[in-house]
């Protein structure tokens, strides 16, 4: 069985059992039960060197690549015109206005917009991602108001729950710990996304084990990450899994993982990411 044909197998049963979406081990035993043992490790094994590139990977060939980077190079574009904040909440309309109105951005071509609309609508159950996609609309917009923005780390949180839950995390384990990623819309996803396949020659597959595809993030509707100051971008590697402020957030019973340790949803262990 190839890896395609073996995640569509857990994928099927995984859909019946509720597993998407949140880990639940009593399903993922019947799922264990229920495949092959030897494909089973092989998925593990793949996961394990999920930043390496392969054999059944989906990766753009020449001409859809330049699109890909040509749609990226906008995107940034974009991104440095409205500033890095701002940029994390952006509607897709807003970015092709960006666009439209200031010509150090330039307009989106009619092949980039068609390229972003079918990497957001591409099903990415064929990339081997299994997650489920919250945010199923291209033009889907945030409401500021249901926003607010946590000083001076650069980003958003949804108020309520989401904020709460930050702000117990902050007066249980204390300043060292800080949000390093809040809400994400769908462009801020595409940026993270294409730039990941951007840097490892078009392999989207590759990219969606460790971001999840434009759509699938739940950054947009409420998770969010944090981190431990002074370790910077280590904070997103399995470094992390050796703080302080992880073994904190386990003892307080805050990892209940979106993304745990060889989970089967094709999305490496995540343990910075915060479920709301
Ligand atoms: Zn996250």
């Amino acid at each position: 069985m190839n890896r395609r044909t073996f995640l569509k197998s857990i994928f099927s049963i995984s859909a019946c059992t509720g597993l998407c979406g949140f880990y639940d081990f009593a399903a993922a035993e019947d799922i264990s039960r229920a495949v092959d043992e030897k494909d089973l490790k092989d998925y593990l094994h793949r996961m394990s060197n999920f930043d390496k590139s392969q054999p059944d990977d989906i990766i753009l060939d020449k001409n859809e690549l330049r699109l890909l980077k040509s749609s990226l190079n906008r995107l940034r574009r974009v991104q440095r015109t409205v500033g890095f904040g701002n940029f994390c909440v952006l509607s897709f309309d807003d970015a092709i206005k960006f666009g439209r109105n200031y010509s150090s951005i330039g307009r989106f071509t009619k092949q980039e917009l068609d390229f972003l609309d079918n990497t957001f609508h591409f099903d990415a159950h064929d990339y081997g991602f299994y997650g489920e996609k919250p945010v199923t609309r291209l033009t889907a917009s945030i409401k500021r108001k249901d926003l607010i923005k946590i000083p001076r780390t650069g980003n958003f949180l949804y108020r309520g729950d989401p904020h709460s839950k930050y702000l117990e995390i902050r007066k249980e384990l204390g300043k060292q710990v800080y949000l390093t990623s809040g809400v994400r819309g769908v462009v801020k996803q595409f940026i993270l996304f294409l730039s990941k396949a951007a840097a490892n020659g078009g392999n989207l597959s590759l990219a969606s084990r460790s971001l999840a595809p434009p759509g699938y993030s739940y950054h947009a509707v409420g998770d969010f990450d944090v981190g431990e100051k002074g370790l910077g971008a280590a904070n997103f590697s399995a470094s992390f899994a050796k703080t302080k402020t992880c073994s904190k957030l386990r003892e307080h019973g805050y990892l209940q993982l979106r993304y745990p340790e060889n989970n089967l949803l094709g999305v490496r262990f995540e343990p910075w990411h915060i479920k709301v």
